[in-house]
């Protein structure tokens, strides 16, 4: 049992030296044993997953040459709770639960008599949420006997949580790191091949896929796309060989359910309700993780939340994507699945949140906001910087530059609470730290940062290109 709940000496208005719990229930009581599926509880279920070439519904066999058919089956479940099993739950034991914390020199900072709370996914072996998922993915792969896994990798996370899941589980690991991210951060690879996974620059000259990218261009400084295109290529060649995807998918999205679940709980445990949650959207696996355990509760009349998804003006899938049906990857290997999409040839600019530059949003969170369910707002990459710098100057962590674009709406709602004196109880998903990602920390401190205009000819051209997919 891990008991990390410091009692700290703080002074309260009157100057009286108080105690007061600053982390919340930090042993297993706080460890849910079941991931949630908010499929079962929404007013209308999500549409289909389609063919690319017979534009009909997958079936389970349709996707069977890439991922296991347990994972398949949770994809496509309507069951709203799925027990976690035990060898997943013994190694979410390593680190989980993770801290709720209340950032109280946060808030003293910024004067503000909002109450901020963040659930800080960075203390997990990768540094961020994503091991939450790699882990039962690489635990029901090897249960079917499957040798191998691909995968891609954007900022060096996912890549990073596969590696360490698959070494725990016997699989090899091979990953397909988006070019810009393999330069920019040589210790993300250092980090996959320490925990014995092999790391290409993608595009690469080993898969079709990348071999026309780099004909047309050969410093292409890749995207997630590409990569995904490269990881499902080699994965769909190998029997024995299936791939993983870190955000997306609705599997994906339930295996992060266990950080609301914990929030949950540690809230209670704080005696609070939340009025806020914000978390940031690549693909949105670690907003959806924070925020549907509490949409049940909401949808239940159990609380009235507001839910809000920040996302990189650079790449606003959500607020300025289209809602159709797209591929998930660049080539068009993928099924059809509808979605916010910026059109899946767009090249995102290369701004520093490596894994918030997605053309796509998650199929089951665009249903959601198209649902009402959920706000989308999308920011710069300078003012999430300058939050992320705050927050490393009051809270002592630097975060990932991902959830820095959670952390500015964060400041945004506190500094509105301070004018209007509203009490607000905020809560953030603090997703992962910074600590590869010191040489985009460099560049905001050295002014060099810019932020990039939304790139509506990018766009335009991209949606030009979307897949005509009969009503
Ligand atoms: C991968 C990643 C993201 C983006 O992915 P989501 O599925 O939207 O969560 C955000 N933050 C961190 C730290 C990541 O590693």
């Amino acid at each position: 049992m891990k008991v990390w709940c410091i009692p700290q000496g703080i002074a309260n208005e009157t100057g009286e030296r108080m105690t007061e719990r600053t982390k919340y229930l930090l042993d297993e009581s706080a460890m849910p044993t079941r991931w949630y599926n908010v499929v079962a509880d929404l007013p209308a279920p999500p549409p289909p997953v389609l063919h690319p070439g017979r534009m009909d519904p997958v079936g389970p066999d349709d996707l069977a040459p890439l991922f296991p058919m347990a994972l398949i089956m949770q994809e496509v479940s309507g069951d709203r709770f799925i027990d976690i099993p035990e060898p997943v739950m013994d190694v979410y034991r390593l680190w989980r639960p993770t801290p709720l914390i209340r950032a109280r020199r946060l808030e003293r900072a910024l004067d503000t008599p909002a109450r901020i709370y963040y659930k800080y996914e960075g203390t997990s072996p990768a540094g961020s949420h994503k091991p939450n998922t790699a882990v039962p993915q690489a635990y029901y792969n090897a249960a079917e006997g499957i040798r191998r896994l691909t995968t891609e990798t954007g900022a060096g996370q996912w890549g990073s949580a596969l590696a360490f899941a698959a070494s725990l589980f016997g699989l090899e690991c091979e990953v397909w790191q988006v070019a810009a991210s393999y330069r920019q951060k040589p210790y993300r690879r250092s980090m996959m091949e320490t925990f014995g996974a092999t790391v290409h620059s993608s595009p690469s000259e080993l898969t079709q896929a990348g071999r026309a990218v780099l004909a047309e261009d050969p410093d292409s400084p890749g995207s997630l796309g590409i990569a995904i295109s490269e990881a499902v290529e080699m994965a769909a060649a190998d029997p024995t060989t299936r791939y993983a995807l870190g955000s997306v998918l609705n599997h994906v999205l339930l295996h992060q359910t266990v950080i609301g679940e914990e929030a949950l709980l540690q809230l209670a445990d704080a005696g609070e309700t939340p009025d806020v949650l914000i978390g940031c959207t690549g693909g949105g696996s670690n907003f959806a993780g924070l925020s549907f355990p509490f949409m049940r509760e909401k949808l239940a009349g159990n609380n009235d939340v507001r839910i809000l998804a920040v996302e990189p003006a650079a790449c606003p899938s959500l607020t300025r994507g289209r809602y159709t049906y797209d591929f998930g990857d660049t080539a068009g290997m993928t099924p059809l699945v509808k979605m916010h999409t910026l059109g899946h040839n767009f090249v995102p600019d290369p701004i520093h949140a490596g894994g918030l530059r997605y053309h796509g949003m998650s199929p089951l969170l665009s249903h959601i906001y198209e649902l009402g369910l959920i706000e989308a707002e999308a920011r710069g990459q300078r003012e999430c910087f300058a939050a992320g710098v705050q927050f490393a100057r009051t809270e002592g962590i630097i975060p990932a530059p991902e959830p820095t674009h959670a952390l500015a709406a964060v400041v945004d709602q506190a500094r509105q609470c301070a004018e209007s004196g509203e009490q607000r109880v905020i809560v953030t998903a603090l997703c992962g730290h910074g600590h590869f990602d010191m040489s985009a920390y460099d560049s905001y401190l050295a002014g060099e940062l810019v932020d990039y205009e939304y790139p509506h000819e990018k766009v335009d051209a991209a949606l030009r290109n979307l897949p005509s997919v009969p009503a």
